[in-house]
């Protein structure tokens, strides 16, 4: 097992049934995340990324069964910022020293394009870099984003299992994701993309299909996270994903993919007072604190037990910043794009 660490690390690659065997034993955990954080630290180094994400609006027409901004969700109480206000938390993040803003809500078709294309050509006078992560769109709805100044989109494909899609993401089709994942990197997007770790009924064979996707489809970032039961939705029973199992997937995905851009995600850090912190040593270099402002950040429940609901962004930037420099690492200060080698 500990040669099979050595090859990932020394040629970044592994077969599917390597993969496996890494995901089905816990016996090398230690040895697997301290080499992920090897390859992390040769490839992008000690700096971490700060990505300032506003959670502008928490409608969605989807319906995916894990999520708690599906439509048919009648507990949330739904909110939507006005353009002003989203321009405001951006000027606001750039002041704070965020060097990208990320965009994420609900699919909300009443953002339409011409809507969007103002937020983000507004935004983009600030000087920053932008990313989308606003769901399924038309081609020519993300060149029209992607001409007014956003410069990354993240869009999960959630789990590369068709069945365990189509029966999760119910009004949703497997060939139309894939579709708009091609079209964003055809655009010249850096692509992100990722899954959700602890679906019921997923399996190690689907995580290692996951990873050996990631790769394939060409993805700059990949977000990854643990799947958090939802009271509010149909998998409120489902058990969900566990720590070390998500922490295993992100060292795994640094090992085969040296030079991409890893979140330490949110979700993370809601199974594991310190998640983002282990996972910054397992290979993640990037983290995501959230500059939405006031109540709405208690709105946008994806899942429960949501961390910083009630702090401020100022807040949540020095909290961020002194845990890694506790850590030994730094916050960067440039725009954080993929270091390519
Ligand atoms: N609507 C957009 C962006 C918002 S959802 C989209 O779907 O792409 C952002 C991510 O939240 C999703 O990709 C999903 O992986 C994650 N998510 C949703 N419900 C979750 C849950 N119960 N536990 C963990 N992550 C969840
Ligand atoms: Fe909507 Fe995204 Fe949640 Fe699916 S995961 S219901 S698309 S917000």
């Amino acid at each position: 097992m500990k040669e099979l660490l050595t090859k990932a690390e020394i040629t970044h690659k592994l077969t599917k049934s390597e993969i496996i065997q890494l995901l089905s034993t816990d016996a090398i955990n230690e040895e697997l995340f301290k080499a992920a954080d090897r390859v992390r630290k040769q490839y992008v180094g000690d700096a971490v990324h700060l990505r300032a994400l506003i959670e502008f609006s928490n409608y969605c027409r989807q319906n995916c069964c894990y999520c708690g901004l599906r439509h048919s969700n009648e507990k949330i109480d739904r909110y939507r910022l006005d353009a002003a206000t989203i321009i405001e938390f951006a000027e606001n993040a750039k002041n704070m020293g965020y060097k990208t803003v990320v965009l994420q809500s609900g699919e909300d078709m009443s953002f339409t394009a011409d809507k969007l294309i103002f937020i983000i050509s507004e935004i983009k006078k600030l000087d920053v870099a932008i990313t989308l992560s606003i769901g399924e769109r038309p081609y020519a709805e993300y060149k029209a984003f992607r001409e007014a100044g956003a410069d990354r989109y993240l869009l999960r494909i959630e789990t590369t299992n068709r069945e365990l899609y189509k029966k999760y993401d119910p009004d949703m089709d497997y060939d139309n994701r894939m579709r708009c994942l091609k079209d964003l990197k055809s655009l010249g997007y850096e692509l992100g993309t990722g899954s959700l770790i602890g679906l019921p009924d997923q399996t190690v064979e689907d995580l290692a299909d996951d990873i050996l996707f990631f790769s394939e489809i060409g993805a700059d970032m990949i977000g990854m996270g643990p799947f958090i039961p939802n009271p509010d939705t149909p998998l409120a029973a489902a058990e969900g994903g566990t720590f070390t199992r998500a922490i295993k997937m992100l060292a795994i995905t640094r090992l085969l993919m040296p030079d991409v851009n890893i979140p330490a995600t949110t979700a993370m850090e809601t199974l594991n007072p310190e998640g983002r912190m282990i996972a910054l040593q397992s290979g993640a270099n990037v983290v995501m604190p959230n500059v939405t402002e006031g109540d709405y950040r208690k709105k946008y429940l994806l899942y429960p037990g949501k961390i910083c609901i009630n702090d401020s962004p100022f807040k949540c930037i020095n909290c961020i910043t002194a845990k890694i420099k506790s850590i030994g690492r730094y916050v960067s200060e440039d725009y954080g794009y993929r270091a390519k080698r």
